[in-house]
C-alpha cells in the first residue's frame, strides 16, 4: 500500500478513536457514572449530604494535571457511621473529570532485569475505571 494511503488511514483509525472515547464519556455522564463537580455527587443512602476531600490517590501527583495530585472524595454522613459497609466513593480522574465509586487496582511486579538493576518494584498501580487512565501506584517492595 502506499504511504500516502497509509497515512489517510491512521489518520481516519486516530479520528474514530477520539469519538469513541468521546461517546464513552458522553454515555458515563448521562448514566451518573461520571459528573462535572463536586455538588453533582449524590450518595445513594444520604440524598441531601456533602461529598468532601478525604484524601489523595497515593503518587497520583504524577497523572494529575494539577499540584497536589487526584483527590478522593466520600459523603460525611457514610464516613462518620462505622455501620455502613458500603460508604460512598468517588474520585478525581485527569481524563474523565469526578467518577462515581472506586478507581481499580491491579498488581505490579517490575521485570527480572529491573529487579537485577536495583529499579525492581512490587506494589500496586490504580486505574480509572472508565477510562483505564493511570491515576496512581502503591509499592510495598522496592530492590
Ligand atoms: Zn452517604
Ligand atoms: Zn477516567
Amino acid at each position: 500500500m502506499a504511504d500516502d494511503e497509509l497515512k489517510k488511514l491512521y489518520a481516519q483509525q486516530s479520528l474514530i478513536a477520539t469519538q469513541i472515547k468521546e461517546k464513552k464519556r458522553e454515555q458515563a455522564k448521562e448514566a451518573g457514572r461520571i459528573v462535572d463537580s463536586l455538588a453533582d455527587l449524590v450518595c445513594g443512602k444520604h440524598p441531601d449530604a456533602i461529598f468532601r476531600v478525604i484524601g489523595t490517590i497515593p503518587e497520583s501527583f504524577i497523572f494529575s494535571r494539577e499540584i497536589g495530585g487526584l483527590n478522593l472524595y466520600r459523603c460525611e454522613p457514610c464516613g462518620e457511621d462505622k455501620d455502613i459497609f458500603d460508604k460512598s466513593a468517588a474520585y478525581d480522574c485527569p481524563n474523565c473529570e469526578i467518577v462515581v465509586g472506586k478507581f481499580n487496582k491491579r498488581h505490579y511486579r517490575s521485570s527480572a532485569e529491573s529487579w537485577e538493576n536495583l529499579a525492581g518494584r512490587e506494589g500496586e498501580h490504580y486505574y480509572c475505571r472508565e477510562c483505564d487512565a493511570q491515576l496512581g501506584s502503591f509499592y510495598w517492595k522496592l530492590s
